[in-house]
């Protein structure tokens, strides 16, 4: 798996969902500086990007909708053209057509709908304006012209985009609500928890093992270790005076590799992870996913 970041474009998202832990983002963010960055600016992004490597994927997506910052179309087009990987998460919340047909001429790896259902779990606001740009960028697909990867979609879709979702059956759609390690209390609309903390020596089936390199840029420069770090429990420093290399084998991430092997290290966010997996687990589904992917070349013939 590639190295990642997830970039956050502000602090503090609108939409704020039912299942999304804005309220102790924001806590954990602002607790020691009420003035702390809110929005990240084109300047400051282009210099954190600077500092990273190509071979690491962008991903934009993070703790907020990445439209909501104005300059997210010039960020995307920066990335995609700079020659990173670049993926795209968004409920389309802030994106105009100029936005959504800009990006239409980059080339992207990923691009993910996350849109309205029917319960409010996702509270996107379906105005007719929503509505235009979502068949809009469902023409996209059709025409081949962004293809859509994924739909994410917690329930049944909104009734009012029902019959728009209709015409691209064959997306995938992902319906999963999880409590992000924990970081949500029961009841906030969450359905897949850790019912117990997970015990022994463990590995990250999203960040390779223990390498724990996805990981989310913030507003002011700083990396949080992985996507479900919404409380902020590790951060491994600031892009603002550090490089990539020295936050990508810091003491932070080394600290936090020692409590995922043993508890006598103190706690950790992954023994309440939907992704962590004891290290056996880890090692023989690795094996297994290797396993594959020769046989798959195999029968290409390469
Ligand atoms: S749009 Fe994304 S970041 Fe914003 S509240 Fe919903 S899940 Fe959270
Ligand atoms: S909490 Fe641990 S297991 Fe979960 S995503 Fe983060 S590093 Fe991986």
């Amino acid at each position: 798996m590639p190295r990642k970041i997830e970039i956050t474009t502000r602090m503090g998202c609108r939409i704020n969902c039912r299942f999304c832990p804005q309220k102790r983002a924001l806590e954990r963010y602002y607790a020691d500086d009420k003035k702390r960055q809110t929005v990240l600016s084109l300047e400051k992004y282009k210099e954190y990007m600077g500092k990273i490597p190509k071979d690491v994927q962008i991903i934009f997506s993070g703790m907020c909708e990445p439209w909501l910052n104005e300059e997210c179309t010039e960020m995307v087009e920066f990335a995609a053209q700079g020659g990173w990987v670049v993926d795209i998460y968004t409920t389309l919340v802030g994106m105009k057509e100029e936005d959504y047909r800009r990006i239409q001429k980059l080339k992207l790896h990923y691009f993910v709908l996350h849109v309205a259902d029917k319960d409010g779990n996702a509270t996107i606001p379906v105005t007719e304006e929503y509505l235009a740009l979502l068949k809009e960028v469902v023409e996209g697909h059709k025409a081949g012209t962004l293809p859509i990867t994924s739909i994410s979609v917690h329930g049944d879709f909104h009734p009012q985009i029902r019959e728009i979702m209709a015409l691209i059956p064959d997306v995938p759609v992902l319906r999963e609500i999880y409590d992000r390690a924990g970081n949500l209390e029961p009841g906030e609309g969450v359905t897949i928890t850790v019912p117990e903390e997970k015990k022994g020596c463990l590995c990250c089936t999203k960040c390779n093992g223990y390498s724990l390199d996805d990981n989310y840029l913030l507003p002011d420069g700083s990396l949080t270790i992985c996507p479900m770090d919404w409380g902020l429990e590790c951060i491994l420093g600031s892009l603002e005076n550090e490089s990539y290399e020295e936050l990508s084998e810091g003491k932070a991430k080394q600290e936090f590799r020692k409590k995922m092997k043993s508890a006598k290290y103190g706690p950790v966010l992954c023994r309440h992870c939907h992704v962590s997996q004891r290290r056996g687990a880890y090692r023989v589904s690795c094996f297994f996913r290797g396993m594959k992917r020769v046989a798959r070349r195999i029968i290409k013939g390469k």
